[in-house]
């Protein structure tokens, strides 16, 4: 039988499929050709029937794997709705009820209750008006991959069982570790977030001083960061019971070897410390120039959290203001935030891995077999287990080439640029500072926190604009981050215009 063929299962192939219980069937993205996608489609729900005999523990799975598939090529491809959002648990429970029963509800009512309850009571982190926390704008190539990886279902622990896709991954992290200028011996691994990046880099860091010194400083271990630094680097330290010591920041928000030195000359404890490469809050790249020498001349580990704005690294017009970190010794940055590649993946990078592995490596009898002299991501960071995460990203760069993400990330940078100069030259509102990357923090003089809330939750509900408002510089604030280059700085602009004159925020 050929690929192309009549496919050999009648239930729910792609032109037949039910909408279950009478209800909507998924839309049908508007701008794919049906037939190469009904193939492609059908060639990978038929790979189950081709190559595995239903089992003999689970059936047939046939109708479970087409219905998944058919959904992921379908949701791939149809444009995101704002207005979805967050529906208590209360209102969830009635609306779906029992779904973990004894003898299960079958796939297709899972699949329409997921489609037409749950993911509806989701926001969509990547749609183009969406410019709160760090949104998401993956691209449709990295997303689809996901699927991907998936279904290759790779163990990514070690080389000996991963070693094809730990390639590509690694192929990605010197990519990054090239924008960092680090030297070959670098190496990295994709975790699951910047929160456990900061916190195996942090570890690493601890323990290489406890190497160093031989024990354990009189007090306890301490890291220093600014004040600005991500909520995930105190939730670390408390978790490797670390004392955090907060560093003045200059007049502008930056941490600066200056007051580090002072810091640091006080109090033996620190042997981290924590930059900032681009604060969540406001986009502000710490002073690495001075910070990382400093720190190194007081025998101090750099970690650089450049959880969201390490990907200005391949911008050409950001990557000035990271002057320094080439001496850096851990990095992250979130691919999932501004490298568009979806959740979850973060790339956790060491100038020198082997602290890391030191720090690490897991031993037992069972994986002391194990060949170490290649590539082992779980050497790197806290895990064993480990999907390949960082193969969307592989793809979809493989796919569009580092130029196109360049010029995806400048993209981000100009709306940023673009939106601050309206901001500036608006009369109602006010700039408080000039964007160092992709976020826009500003005021609406007037407005008291009831009038921002009001406003931004009446956007939401409309699907207008998602803004939330944040503190800045002791005061409420509003922030704009541009992580989609899909965003049309335009008609953000015109929101701004058109809905912040009220005095009470309606
Ligand atoms: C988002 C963020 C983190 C945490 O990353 P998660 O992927 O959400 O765990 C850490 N640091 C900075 C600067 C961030 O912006």
């Amino acid at each position: 039988m050929t690929e192309d063929s009549t496919h050999p299962f009648p239930s729910p192939a792609p032109d037949s499929a039910p909408a279950p219980d009478g209800a909507a069937a998924p839309a049908t993205p508007p701008t794919t050709p049906e037939s190469s996608e009904r193939s492609a489609f059908s060639r990978a729900s038929d790979a189950l029937q081709r190559h595995r005999a239903p089992s003999e523990v689970w059936g047939d799975e046939r109708e479970a794997v087409s219905l998944a598939l058919r959904w992921a090529a379908e949701h791939t491809t149809v444009a995101t709705d704002p207005k979805t959002t967050a529906r208590s648990a209360a209102e969830l429970q009635a609306a779906v009820g029992e779904t973990i029963t004894e003898d299960g509800i079958g796939a297709a009512r899972a699949m329409e209750l997921f489609d037409s309850v749950l993911l509806p009571a989701t926001r969509a982190a990547e749609d183009p008006m969406n410019l709160a926390y760090i949104p998401a704008a993956p691209t449709r190539a990295a997303v689809a991959f996901d699927t991907v990886v998936s279904a290759a279902n790779v163990f990514g622990g070690v080389w000996e069982n991963g070693a094809g896709a730990i390639f590509a991954e690694n192929q990605v992290l010197r990519w990054i570790a090239d924008l960092l200028e680090w030297p070959a011996e670098s190496a990295g691994v994709f975790v699951s977030g910047g929160t456990m990046g900061n916190l195996s880099a942090l570890a690493t860091a601890r323990d290489h001083a406890l190497r160093a010194r031989g024990r354990r400083p009189e007090g306890g271990w301490a890291l220093a960061c600014a004040s600005t630094a991500h909520s995930s680097v105190a939730s670390a330290a408390r978790l490797l019971d670390m004392d955090v010591v907060t560093v003045p920041i200059d007049d502008r928000g930056h941490l600066t070897g200056e007051a580090l030195e002072g810091v640091l000359a006080a109090d033996p404890r620190i042997c981290a410390v924590v930059a900032s490469g681009g604060t969540t809050n406001a986009g502000i790249v710490d002073d690495l120039a001075s910070v990382i020498p400093v720190a190194h001349r007081h025998g101090a580990w750099v970690h650089v959290d450049g959880a969201y704005g390490g990907a200005a690294l391949a911008a050409p017009s950001a990557k000035g203001r990271f002057a320094g970190i080439q001496e850096a010794d851990s990095f992250i940055v979130d691919p999932h935030k501004w490298l568009f590649a979806p959740y979850d993946c973060c790339a956790l990078l060491y100038r020198d891995p082997r602290p890391a592995a030191a720090a690490h490596s897991q031993h037992a009898a069972y994986l002391d077999s194990i060949d170490r002299g290649e590539s082992n991501p779980s050497d790197l960071a806290a895990h064993l287990s480990r999907r390949t995460r960082g193969l969307p990203l592989w793809y979809s760069l493989a796919t569009h080439g580092t130029a196109a993400y360049s010029a995806a990330v400048e993209r981000c940078l100009a709306s940023a640029r673009t939106v601050a100069t309206a901001i500036e030259a608006s009369e109602h509102l006010e700039l408080l500072l000039e964007p160092e990357l992709s976020v826009v923090v500003f005021r609406r003089p007037g407005w008291t926190p009831v009038a921002y809330r009001r406003w931004s939750q009446r956007l939401a509900k409309e699907g207008t604009l998602l803004c939330l408002p944040t503190a800045f510089a002791g005061e409420i604030a509003l922030r704009l981050a541009f992580v989609n280059p899909q965003t049309d700085p335009a008609a953000v602009i015109d929101v701004l215009e058109r809905t912040m004159h009220a005095a009470d925020g309606s």
